[in-house]
């Protein structure tokens, strides 16, 4: 049952139809503050104070996909560029995330890497980092290569890797060789099982083979290695790797969503862990709430209560 509903959400996430219409529905507006603190720049970066006095740092990303103008991939990094320097002026332990299709990935290559760059210099000018998300399977190879051109030159800059993939542990060795920053996640879209790993077990046997693969290597070459998950059972079996292995607790960090597992967050940071919140934003937030909703089909009766007085 919970696959159907998966499957019909991520639809849901991908219909233009209903990407147009959907929110403008009140009790999803409601609902999806759940998951974000508010539509602007300054909603993201006061959400970081509490963190930020719990050690725990942030990450930010405005929403927004497969854009179809350039001149919409341009007011992107002018309002990414704001964000940062936000983050600078408020002393913020900050970093920035952007997807490809919203720097223009679908409209013009070069214009997207020309963005990337733009965006990675500004980060990079004032100590803070730039990850590119991953999105779904049409695009792995297009990102992987705007991140190995960008890495050549901007060593402050990460990418996402997608545990659900099956190709990913091949990825993972393609990249090795330019030392990268990797954020491993589960993988948010509707992937088929050619390509894709369908069950949990299996999604999960591939992060924990990943993850040890990435810590492992972590010894001999400077690697940056974020665990982008909100499974607390998942990193503990790799902490536990890791302990049994001499590697020290911040060979690693983990990432979560704001909203979700708030407390698991405050806990593994004080037990030494680095722990990171990815703060969303913007007034594009449907089918990026939709993918929320598919992960944890019991959400949506949270927001079908929004609908009750
Ligand atoms: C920092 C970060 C960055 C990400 N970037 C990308 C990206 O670039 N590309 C991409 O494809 N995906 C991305 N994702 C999403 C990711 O792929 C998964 O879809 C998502 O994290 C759910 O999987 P999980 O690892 O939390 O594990 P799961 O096995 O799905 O969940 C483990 C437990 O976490 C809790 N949980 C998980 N999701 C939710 C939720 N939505 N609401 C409430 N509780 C929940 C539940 O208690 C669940 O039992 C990102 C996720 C994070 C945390």
């Amino acid at each position: 049952m919970n696959a159907v509903l998966r499957k019909i959400l991520l639809w849901c996430a991908r219909n233009q139809w209903m990407r147009d219409h959907m929110p403008r529905l009140p009790f999803m507006q409601k609902a999806v503050r759940r998951f974000m603190p508010g539509d602007t720049i300054d909603d993201a970066l006061n959400a970081a104070v509490d963190l930020q006095v719990l050690g725990i740092g942030t990450m930010y990303t405005k929403l927004g996909e497969n854009i179809t103008e350039l001149a919409q991939a341009q007011q992107t990094v002018e309002n990414y560029t704001a964000l940062l320097a936000g983050i600078k002026t408020a002393e913020i332990d900050g970093e920035i995330s952007v997807k490809p299709t919203q720097l223009g990935l679908d409209v013009d290559e070069d214009a997207c890497f020309t963005h990337l760059v733009t965006l990675a210099t500004a980060a990079e000018a004032q100590g803070s980092y730039l990850w590119i998300d991953m999105e779904d399977s049409s695009y792995v190879d297009r990102t992987l290569d705007l991140y190995q051109r960008l890495r050549a030159t901007h060593p402050r800059t990460g990418i996402c890797l997608q545990a659900y993939l099956r190709r990913t542990a091949k990825d993972v060795e393609r990249l090795l060789p330019i030392n990268p920053a990797i954020r491993l996640v589960k993988g948010a879209y509707d992937e088929p099982k050619t390509i894709a790993f369908k069950s949990k077990r299996e999604v999960d046997a591939n992060y924990l083979g990943v993850a040890v693969t990435l810590l492992r290597e972590g010894r001999t070459r400077p690697l940056r290695i974020g665990l982008g998950t909100h499974d607390v059972e998942l990193v503990q079996q790799i902490a536990s790797h890791a302990a049994a292995a001499g590697i020290p607790k911040d060979a690693f960090e983990v990432t979560m969503l704001f909203g979700i597992r708030a407390r698991e967050q405050r806990a593994l940071s004080r037990s030494g862990y680095r722990v990171q919140t990815l703060i969303a934003y913007g007034a594009a937030w449907y089918p990026w709430y939709m993918r929320r909703l598919a992960e944890r089909p019991a959400n949506v009766l949270f927001a079908l209560r929004q609908l009750l007085p």
